[in-house]
């Protein structure tokens, strides 16, 4: 099963810009996942092609329209999970795109101007993500982000390398620093655990440091990740027994 993505968006040509290189780009060519980006306004109904219109209540901007916007979304293939990006959506997490990478694909849809009409959320089942509490111009960019986050976990895309569980997030900590040649830059040295080939002390340090940076720059994540340890569900109470 290939990762299918489709996306909804008034500018398809934006697609798969920066997908198109480096791993995401060779994953593609080699048909490790595939993509299809579809215009929105193909959908439109009137001579002008119109696809928005002014906000009611008032106020700046142009408003997606639901009637067109469900049009383009009820001619693809309803096999995937669906989703809006808008900062109003919920923060994407790796576990998310992790979920994501799993599965079939997804149907992502790109907003613009003062993005859609609600009632489309209401009408059809539709997952609103975030990347982040800022706002971009666009739902391009966004959908650029999340499928980058999921490709690399595809089967065969990154080698040993993205399945390896010590990546920030993965464990709920950001992982370890690191370094490498040359050994002396700037009057700076690579720390000297990193140097002793003592496989159990570098795992300790590297432990140690995810757990300490964490802790100093991510209080956020910190307390969650010490949360789940304090009242712990069984299978993390038999990690939290190795810890000792
Ligand atoms: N008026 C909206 C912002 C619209 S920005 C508001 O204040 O909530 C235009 C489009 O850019 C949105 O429809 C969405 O698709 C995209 N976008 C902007 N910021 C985003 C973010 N943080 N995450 C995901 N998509 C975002």
């Amino acid at each position: 099963m290939t990762f299918a993505a489709t996306i909804l968006t008034l500018y398809p040509d934006m697609f798969p810009g920066p997908l198109g290189h480096s791993i995401a780009g060779r994953a593609l060519a080699e048909g490790k996942w595939s993509l299809d980006a579809v215009n929105i306004r193909d959908f439109a109904t009137d001579r002008h092609r119109t696809v928005d219109d002014t906000p009611a209540g008032g106020g700046a901007g142009m408003v997606l329209r639901a009637d067109i916007v469900a049009a383009a979304l009820d001619a693809q293939p309803q096999d995937r999970s669906i989703l809006a990006m808008t900062p109003r959506g919920k923060p994407l997490t790796q576990a998310r795109i992790r979920g994501l990478a799993t599965g079939p694909g997804a149907i992502i849809l790109c907003g613009r101007f003062e993005g859609f009409d609600e009632r489309l959320f209401d009408a059809r089942q539709i997952e609103e993500v975030s990347i982040g509490d800022y706002v971009l111009s666009g739902g391009e960019m966004a959908a650029l982000v999340l499928l980058d986050a999921c490709v690399r976990l595809l089967p065969g895309v990154m080698g040993a390398a993205s399945s390896g569980d010590e990546e920030s997030f993965e464990s709920g900590l950001l992982e370890y620093p690191h370094y490498t040649r040359p050994q002396m830059w700037e009057g700076r040295t690579i720390p000297e655990v990193l140097r002793s080939g003592d496989h159990a002390r570098i795992a300790a340090w590297r432990k140690s440091m995810a757990e300490t940076d964490t802790r100093l720059r991510r209080p956020d994540l910190w307390e969650r990740h010490e949360g789940a340890r304090v009242d712990p569900p069984s299978g993390a109470r038999r990690e939290e027994g190795r810890r000792t």
